[in-house]
């Protein structure tokens, strides 16, 4: 039974069950043509061999000759050489004269009637101690009168001998076809699917801890070459996406540490002596700088590591104009705070569907940097209808702008173009960023300057402005 569940072996089975009928009926077939063949050939001997046997009969004066026919006549002798028997028998159906190893077997009365009436025939029959014999009756006429009848017999011996010998060739050969079929196509299906055993082993040794095992056949391009193409492309993803949430856990404990150890210090030094009221003041104002840092990491991460579980799409209209500009405006005292020019530029009326809540949040990191990352000149925050189906918000700032080569990865998690950390900062705003943009169906792209500046291009799906009621 366990044998049965191996493809291969179903696969043989397979084969030779086919092979079996196609056998069966080609052999069948076969049998029946050369029978039927035989026996047509062995008719038309016995009619030739009649017409040769009436004209070996010698007829003087409308009467038969009979010491001058059988066996005397020419090419009786032939006949009887080749094995024939002939008879001639009077139109009652008695025997007159005969010759040959059949010439007493019984008279069939039937064919001789036949035959006298004008239809010559052909029967056959069964002996008792040797094999069939077939029989052709004809008439022998003279000037349209008839004399008598002739009969030709011959054994079919031969003819069931050649079919014994040719069904003896179908046994024998039958059963060699079928055990060659089967175990070709147990050769061939193992051979078809020994990748798949390989594939099998593979993904027996993939573990969470190893994702790099790969089958690597490549340049079959057939469907198991295919699976295989594809089993080892799903690898590669599961390995990329085992690798970002390692490197994530480790950046993110990485990141939470910084504040904690900040707390420590800070903690440490200050319990070392007894300090001034003002001193542990002041003490207390770094522990909650940095407390604020460290809730600050823990909602970036708890925003990033629910982001399955959010719902894909956006559900509320929000009007983006008021938005921004109640954004524009609550940043403005920060931007001044640093000598800044915050100015804006929004059309409006921009309705989009989304999530308000998560917008305001990718505004505010995008303008958060903005500022932070400019030390002088302006910010711009620009927002207008774009095609009829889209609208464009750039925010754009002349600060330091960003390196070509950073550029294509300011979007990925932890990642901070400034290495020595002057700035505070995780590097998880523009990631942020650009989950929620991507939710809402929107688009970001960035393009940058060193030296002059950098500008974010957002573009959303707009819908039309008819619907005031659900107004933000
Ligand atoms: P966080 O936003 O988590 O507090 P962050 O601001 O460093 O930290 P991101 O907002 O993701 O992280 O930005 C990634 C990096 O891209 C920044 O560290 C900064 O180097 C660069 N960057 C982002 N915005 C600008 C900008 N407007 N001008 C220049 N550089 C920028
Ligand atoms: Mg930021």
């Amino acid at each position: 039974m366990k044998l049965l569940n191996t493809l291969r072996v179903r696969f043989a089975l397979w084969t030779a069950g086919l092979m079996l009928i196609v056998l069966v009926l080609f052999g069948t077939f076969v049998y029946f043509s050369m029978h039927q063949g035989l026996a047509n050939s062995i008719d038309d001997s016995l009619r030739l061999s009649t017409s040769q046997a009436i004209a070996a009969v010698n007829i003087e004066n409308g009467q038969i000759n009979f010491s001058d026919s059988l066996p005397e006549g020419s090419g009786v002798a032939d006949l009887q050489e080749r094995g024939f028997t002939i008879r001639i028998l009077s139109l009652n159906g008695d025997l007159l004269q005969a010759v040959g190893p059949y010439r007493n077997i019984s008279i069939d009365l039937l064919s001789i009637k036949n035959a006298v009436a004008g239809e010559p025939g052909f029967s056959t029959i069964s002996l008792s101690d040797s094999d069939p014999v077939r029989i052709y009756t004809a008439p022998i006429t003279n000037d349209q009168h008839l004399l008598g009848v002739v009969q030709v017999m011959q054994s079919l011996e031969d003819l069931y001998a050649t079919l014994k010998q040719l069904l003896i060739i179908l046994l024998i050969s039958i059963p060699i076809l079928l055990i060659v079929s089967a175990v070709s196509g147990y050769y061939l299906a193992a051979r078809a699917l020994s990748p798949i055993d390989e594939i099998t082993q593979t993904a027996q040794r993939i573990s969470t801890e190893d994702l790099s095992a790969r089958l690597n056949l490549h340049g079959i391009d057939d469907e198991i070459g295919r699976l295989a193409m594809t089993f080892d492309n799903m690898l590669s993803r599961l390995e990329d996406g085992f690798k970002r949430e390692r490197q994530f856990t480790s950046d993110a404990s990485h990141e939470l540490r910084t504040p904690l150890t900040a707390m420590q210090a800070i903690l440490h030094v200050t319990r070392q002596r007894k300090r001034s009221p003002e001193e542990y003041e002041a003490a207390l104002d770094d522990l909650s700088e940095e407390m604020d840092r460290l809730r600050a990491l823990t909602e970036d991460l708890l925003y990033i590591a629910r982001g399955d579980m959010r719902p894909t799409m956006p559900h509320e209209v929000v009007n983006l104009s008021n938005l921004l500009t109640d954004i524009s405006e609550s940043l403005q005292p920060m931007a001044e705070f640093k000598g800044l020019q915050l100015k804006q530029n929004i059309q409006s009326n921009l309705y989009i569907k989304g999530d308000s809540d998560a917008l305001i949040r990718a505004f505010v990191n995008l303008l958060d940097n903005a500022i932070k990352y400019t030390n002088e000149g302006e910010i711009k925050v620009n927002a207008m209808r774009d095609t009829n189906e889209s609208l464009q918000v750039t925010i754009s700032d002349t600060g330091r702008g960003i390196p070509p080569e950073h550029l294509p990865h300011i979007f990925e998690r932890f990642y901070r173009v400034d290495e020595s950390r002057a700035t505070q900062g995780f590097g998880l705003g523009l990631a942020i960023v650009q989950e929620i943009v991507q939710t809402q169906n929107g688009i970001i792209e960035a393009s940058s300057q060193v030296g002059s500046g950098t500008v974010f291009r957002l573009s959303f799906p707009m819908i039309e402005d008819t619907i005031q009621e659900s107004e933000i």
